[in-house]
């Protein structure tokens, strides 16, 4: 969520920082800024996109910046509100992501003893208090005011007076890419990789003063050494390589994710915790709850082992009475809500183990244990390759827990995804793109397919959509249906097969068009339906896979027709890094 890019070395460092914004862009952000040593502090900033303002930026001068994509928090985006701040002599500039909790007593103080304040952000707070504790040394004055801020932060000061940048840590994301007599900062490794692979990952509470010729790190205020890690996800990676949007990029990389995924794991490799666990409780927000639920169907299901699952955002302030194995599912691995019920976790002596597509990200620090999937970068606001390959690594838990009866299902599973990324859905996307609201059903398993089928075509689509349990829809949804409120079914031949043929009847007699998943040759559903989708015949794990690219596409499509911001949905960021 919005980032932070900072640029230290003998380069003009305003493009350098306009590009690693751009590179940010993922996240999502409403207004954008760069402050660069110059003839003083020269700022940009603006409300709006990088790409129509950029120019206005180019002017700045000097080696030294910090640039910021803000996601509001406090006060709407304007050019005000937009980031970097000063304080009231504007000796110095800051960016920040994150929120901090306390600003409103901290703001109350700082007017009461004379700062005038100009945006209405809570970040302000922190250029006027870095202002009062200002003599000499920047480093010293940033060590002083971070035990009063409450929150969480991502932080770069700068001042015309030191030819450094102080970075400060908390709960936010930020790593210091190493180059050669020059060093970048940012809130992921995105914007770096084009010049370094090398790369410092600072930790909560890490403060650190970089200049052209070295960095320093400090723990609060005394000096520590942080290992330097090499971050190998090409530049390539990160581009769109001819598609039209990086989500039909990354939909198209799923058979591979998901190949590659599923080879993280083995007997060896499996972590103890989970060998020897009887219960399995995890959290997660968003597709990667979805990824949960549909996990603890399967590990229920064919190793009875009993899972529970909590929206991490409501096991912090309700954390139920678990004493099991904790798993924490993040594609960023700096969800601030699953690093915080992770660690809520701890507090209750639950084994911990984090499952995350980012190296080096935050859950690392936090988990006993971490699995990194190999979806590689994702740059498009929709989850769909990690999606996929959270199910891999998932699958292959169930798979190793259960004496491995599915390896040759998860070792072909790639094959039948690919197959499904060619299917024309074109049929559907017209019926979905008039539609007021869409309903997703479907069964055990499919029951959460359902629920990541709706959420992708609300986020991207900007269609009302929702997901249910099907034997669910006659409890008071029935009162929707009408011609222009489809039904898309998942109907595969299980032993629910019966009762979901009677459903769709009876979504069919209160008249909303039903679009139905099925497996090829299934004519007597194919009969009932308006639109029946085939999905080659495979195993149910990957029935699951294959509906939910079906269920990617007809949403990717759908937006497309509609003309939507594909990659950059509105209101919506990559990393939600605020709880
Ligand atoms: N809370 C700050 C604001 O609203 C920073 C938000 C961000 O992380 O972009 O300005």
């Amino acid at each position: 969520m919005c980032g932070i890019v900072g640029y230290i070395g003998r380069k003009t460092a305003a493009p350098i920082i306009i590009k690693g914004l751009k590179k940010l862009e993922y996240r999502g952000y409403d207004s954008f800024g760069i402050a660069t040593i110059g003839s003083g502090i020269e700022i940009c900033k603006h409300a709006g996109r990088i790409s129509e303002n950029a120019r206005s930026a180019l002017h700045l001068n000097g080696t030294i910046g910090i640039g910021h994509t803000r996601w509001a928090t406090h006060g709407v985006p304007n050019d005000i509100n937009a980031h970097p701040h000063t304080d009231c002599k504007n000796r110095i500039a800051i960016v920040h992501n994150g929120i901090i909790e306390n600003y409103a007593i901290l703001k109350r103080q700082l007017i009461a003893r004379g700062h005038r304040f100009l945006s209405e952000t809570d970040t302000e707070v922190i250029a006027h208090l870095i202002e009062e504790n200002y003599k000499d040394n920047l480093l010293s004055a940033v060590q002083n005011i971070v035990p009063k801020l409450q929150g969480s932060f991502a932080l770069l000061v700068i001042s015309p007076e030191e030819e450094r940048i102080i970075a400060a840590r908390n709960a936010s994301p930020l790593v210091i890419g190493i180059g050669d007599g020059e060093y970048f900062a940012a809130s992921d490794m995105t914007p770096v990789l084009e010049y370094t692979e090398r790369a410092v990952f600072l930790e909560d509470g890490d403060i650190a003063s970089l200049s052209p010729a070295n960095l320093e790190i400090y723990h609060g205020e005394k000096r520590v050494e942080r290992s330097v890690e090499l971050v190998d996800w090409s530049v390539e990676d990160t581009r769109k390589g001819g598609f039209a949007h990086y989500m039909l990029k990354e939909i198209y990389e799923q058979p591979q994710a998901f190949y590659d995924s599923t080879r993280t794991l083995d007997q060896e490799t499996l972590p103890a915790s989970v060998k020897k666990t009887s219960s399995v409780a995890i959290v997660a927000c968003g597709s990667s709850f979805h990824a949960g639920l549909i996990f603890k169907y399967l590990l229920e299901e064919t190793c009875g082992i009993p899972a529970r699952i909590e929206y991490a955002s409501e096991f912090k302030y309700f954390p139920p009475p678990v004493s099991c194995l904790v798993i924490g599912i993040t594609q960023s691995g700096e969800t601030a809500d699953t690093l915080t019920a992770l660690k809520q976790a701890k507090s209750h002596n639950c084994p911990t183990i984090a499952i995350t597509n980012v190296p080096g990200s935050s859950v690392s620090r936090i988990a006993d244990t971490t699995i990194f999937m190999r979806a590689g970068p994702e740059i498009s606001v929709a989850a769909t390759k990690s999606f996929i390959a959270q199910l891999a690594v998932l699958m292959q838990l169930v798979n190793l827990r259960s004496g491995e009866q599915f390896t040759k299902v998860l070792l072909h599973a790639h094959r039948a995804i690919e197959e499904v990324l060619l299917m024309d859905l074109s049929d559907a996307v017209s019926a979905c793109k008039q539609a007021q609201s869409i309903f997703y059903v479907g069964r055990g398993p499919f029951y959460p397919v359902s629920l990541e089928g709706a959420l992708k075509m609300k986020e991207i689509s900007y269609i009302h959509a929702e997901g249910y349990a099907a034997g669910e829809l006659k409890h008071g949804p029935f009162a929707l249906l009408s011609k222009d409120t489809p039904v898309i079914a998942i109907c595969m031949p299980d032993e629910t097969y019966g009762v979901m043929i009677s459903n769709i009847k009876e979504m069919k007699a209160r008249g909303a068009p039903v679009i139905a998943l099925g497996i090829e040759g299934d004519s007597e559903l194919a009969d009932i339906v308006d639109i029946f989708i085939p999905l080659p015949k495979t195993h149910k794990f990957v029935q699951i896979l294959t509906s939910l690219v079906v269920f990617q596409l007809l949403a990717y499509h759908t937006a497309v027709a509609l003309q939507r911001d594909v990659d950059k949905p509105r209101n919506l960021a990559k990393s939600v890094t605020v709880e």
